[in-house]
């Protein structure tokens, strides 16, 4: 049976741990050949760029802070060079820099902001480009698809974290404004906003038995996630199956939006 994204290329930004690497593995498995961005560390994405071509894939590493728009231009060229085009786009990459409103450091807001979104900005431009560049295909009834990682901190309030809520709430006007620009062009415009998944970011969360106690509490149905809970529904987002799905948020988070304090009638 031909795989959901076979003959498709995907590139996605923040590749080398957590959601971006189980999201780019999950991609790789439904047929793409995909250009795994990395930041800091390259051996991830090298040795999963190797898995993925041993296993009969196509994967490419590729350096580049998305915060710098010559890196993400390099980044696109490079991945032009390598697969031709591209088909769908996954800007993932972000970070947290927590502290009391009070006590955040100028550079600690702007290092969230010009990542989370600024990057997602440069990322979204980029591949607006270069769908427009390389035309229609018939792998795809889309000229291209992007999908932005937001989180639940899209709607959800954070105290202790203004600078990463402030960025993901940027991204749910972003992604929609963007989605109501481009469709007329059939680019497909989504979000995934995952609520707490099992990765670096929060290791704090999960990390002791006291704390997972305390963060299962927000999750009414009482698992943390894992990126493979995300991995799938980035494969669904971008393949055809969800090809009259535009502008939305999908919410991957346990029920965390459902204001589980009033499930005991409040
Ligand atoms: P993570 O720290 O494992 O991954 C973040 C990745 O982004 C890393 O690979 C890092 O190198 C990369 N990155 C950071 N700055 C970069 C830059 N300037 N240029 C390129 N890459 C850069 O954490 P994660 O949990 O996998 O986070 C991935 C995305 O998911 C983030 O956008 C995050 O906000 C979002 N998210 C995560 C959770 C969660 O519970 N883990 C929940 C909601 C949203």
């Amino acid at each position: 049976m031909e795989k959901l994204l076979a003959n498709q290329v995907a590139l996605i930004t923040g590749a080398s741990s957590g959601i971006g690497y189980g999201v780019a593995k999950a991609l790789a498995d439904a047929g793409a050949a995909v250009v795994l961005n990395y930041h800091s560390h390259a051996e991830p994405d090298e040795k999963l760029a190797d898995e993925i071509e041993k296993a009969g894939g196509s994967a490419i590493a590729i350096h580049a802070d998305v915060s710098n728009p010559a890196q993400v231009a390099n980044l696109f060229e490079a991945s032009r060079a390598r697969f031709g085009g591209i088909d769908i786009v996954v800007a993932n990459a972000g970070l947290q820099k927590d502290s009391a409103f009070a006590d955040m450091t100028l550079d600690d807001w702007q290092l969230v902001l010009s990542t989370n979104l600024t990057g997602q900005f440069l990322t979204c431009q980029a591949a607006v480009k270069e769908f427009r560049r390389r035309g229609p295909t018939t792998v795809s009834k889309a000229l291209g698809k992007i999908i932005c990682m937001s989180s639940v901190h899209e709607v959800i309030p954070w105290a202790g974290h203004v600078n990463y809520a402030a960025s993901k709430g940027g991204i749910q006007m972003f992604m929609k404004s963007l989605a109501q620009e481009v469709a007329p062009e059939r680019i497909r415009v989504n979000s995934i906003a995952p609520g707490a998944i099992r990765t670096r970011i929060n290791q704090d969360a999960w990390d002791s038995q006291a704390a997972l106690d305390k963060l299962l509490q927000l999750i009414p149905y009482r698992r943390v996630g894992a990126v493979e809970d995300i991995g799938k529904a980035a494969v669904w987002l971008a393949s055809d199956e969800s090809d009259y799905v535009v502008g939305t948020t999908l919410f991957v988070d346990g029920g965390m939006t459902l204001y589980p304090g009033f499930s005991n009638n409040g």
